[in-house]
């Protein structure tokens, strides 16, 4: 195990598959056009599955895979196949938009898929078209039916809330988790990446969600546990978790154990890093094995990235990067870094 400057562990990695995407959240993609990582510079499974090795010697045992939409991915279970045969990754997850999830759960479930993360922000179809551009609102409730069905446990429901878009449906978004069998978890909406159009207006903080949810459902307990993950978890009266990840307004560097690692191999300390390291480059100029683990150490061992407590100290916060900028620079894509 190495811990970086802060003494956070390296344990946790978000694995970007793709930075292709089927829907248009406003929140992440709003543009019409955007440019793509060029396809010879995306790396093979075979490159993925050597860099995963390498980062399980140095203590990873969680991968997420992310995208972009991951399941655009062709023939994605082959990877989350050699991924699971690395017996110290002990959980191995997904974070989809859901819309080809009904089709590939069954794959992705025997390949070793662990555990399945669905983003649904609204229930109403005429909502998700407008705030995603596209109209695929039931295959993404098909998607989260079909997990439940198989009774496959673990399943999240993550919703990004916006002021005047989708804050009224924290209560349906929760009863529709109950009905599926899933743990939703509220995500304050951030200004990084793609979010152009972030304004601090529209941010509804974790304070404020939990306000409204005891004003509807009465006393709302925190539930008490240690853990590194993003999302702080509540319980209802009548035994229903949730939890809230208050990236704005409530950070949780101080723990942060993830890094990320974009489909083209750079990897990236923290999600509002402005730069990465090109691990790409290692696993293609015949660098030996020992040699990208040293650069992976090295580096984390200098990390102090704290981006989103820096960015709570910022006076009048505007979106963290502009529209030009992020033409010229793909790689502050949210879509492209994984979320
Ligand atoms: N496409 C997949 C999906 O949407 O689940 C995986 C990638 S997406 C970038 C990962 C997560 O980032 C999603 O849950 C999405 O809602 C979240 N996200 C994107 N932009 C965001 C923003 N500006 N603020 C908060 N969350 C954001
Ligand atoms: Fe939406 Fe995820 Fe696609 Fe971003 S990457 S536009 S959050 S589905
Ligand atoms: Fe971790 Fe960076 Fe997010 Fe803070 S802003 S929790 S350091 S990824």
């Amino acid at each position: 195990m190495i811990n970086d400057a802060w003494l956070r562990p390296l344990r946790n990695l978000r694995l970007s598959v793709t930075d292709r995407c089927n829907l248009r959240c406003a929140y992440c993609m709003p543009e019409e056009e955007y440019a793509w990582l060029p396809r010879g510079d995306i790396l093979t499974f075979e490159e993925i599955a050597r860099l995963v090795n390498v980062f399980a010697d140095l203590g990873v045992d969680k991968v997420r895979l992310t995208g972009g939409e991951p399941l655009l991915r062709k023939d994605l279970p082959r990877l989350v196949a050699m991924i699971a045969a690395e017996p110290r990754i002990r959980d191995l997850a997904i974070t989809t938009n859901g819309i080809l999830l009904a089709a590939e759960a069954e794959a992705l479930r025997k390949a070793g898929i662990g555990r399945v993360t669905v983003s649904l922000d609204t229930l109403r179809p005429d909502r998700f078209r407008v705030l995603t551009r596209r109209d695929s609102h039931a295959q993404v409730l098909e998607g989260i039916e079909a997990v439940h069905r198989m009774g496959w446990s673990g399943l999240k429901l993550d919703s990004v809330v916006i002021r005047g878009t989708n804050d009224d449906e924290l209560a349906d978004l929760i009863e529709f988790g109950k009905r599926t069998g899933a743990e939703v978890r509220f995500i304050e909406y951030m200004d990084v990446g793609g979010a152009t159009r972030w304004t601090m207006d529209q941010v509804v903080s974790r304070a404020e969600m939990l306000e409204r949810l005891a004003a509807r459902y009465g006393a709302v307990e925190p539930v008490v546990e240690e853990t590194s993950a993003p999302a702080d978890r509540f319980r209802l009266s009548d035994g229903t978790i949730f939890g809230i990840i208050s990236s704005t307004t409530a950070p949780f560097c101080a723990s942060c154990d993830r890094s990320r690692l974009t489909a083209d191999g750079q990897w990236l300390l923290c999600l509002y890093a402005t730069a990465g390291i090109d691990l790409r480059r290692s696993l293609r100029d015949g660098s030996s094995k020992e040699e990208i683990a040293a650069l992976i150490r090295s580096a984390w061992q200098g990390r102090r990235d704290r981006g989103a407590e820096e960015r709570l100290a910022v006076k009048d916060r505007q979106p963290l990067i502009q529209i030009t900028e992020l033409r010229a620079r793909p790689h502050l894509e949210m879509h492209t870094r994984g979320g």
